[in-house]
């Protein structure tokens, strides 16, 4: 059996696209929503990990970062798809033992990865 945790969280931020052909090529922002997946075994406290140790890491890691910021100031190519893998990066680094992690970039289109 394997269980995961997820936390879900939100920020506001600017981007452009400049190669894209339609509207994403102007300046405009977006409502992400972040839900970071921990998966693993139940430990001897009956838990995976602490919801509050996952919001402590992404709140440092990902929001502090990203939150009310033009994207393209961090990254060249501010995709859904490329602000995804950034903030994978970001956990990994941080020693988050992430399974899966879903950027929704409006209510109805998100990017989704998973670890191997
Ligand atoms: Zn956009």
């Amino acid at each position: 059996m394997r269980t995961s945790v997820t936390r879900a969280f939100s920020f506001e931020a600017a981007h452009q696209l400049p190669w894209h052909q339609g509207k994403c090529q102007r300046l405009h922002g977006h409502s992400y929503r972040l839900e970071v997946t921990v998966a693993g075994p139940i430990g001897p406290n009956g838990i995976v990990v602490d919801f509050s140790d996952v919001r402590r890491v992404v709140q440092r890691e990902v929001i502090d970062r990203f939150d009310h910021r033009y994207l393209n100031d961090l990254l060249d190519n501010p995709t859904a798809e490329l602000v995804a893998a950034e903030i994978w990066k970001s956990l990994e680094a941080a020693e988050l033992a992430v399974s899966h992690i879903r950027l929704w970039e409006t209510a109805d289109s998100w990017v989704e990865l998973q670890a191997d």
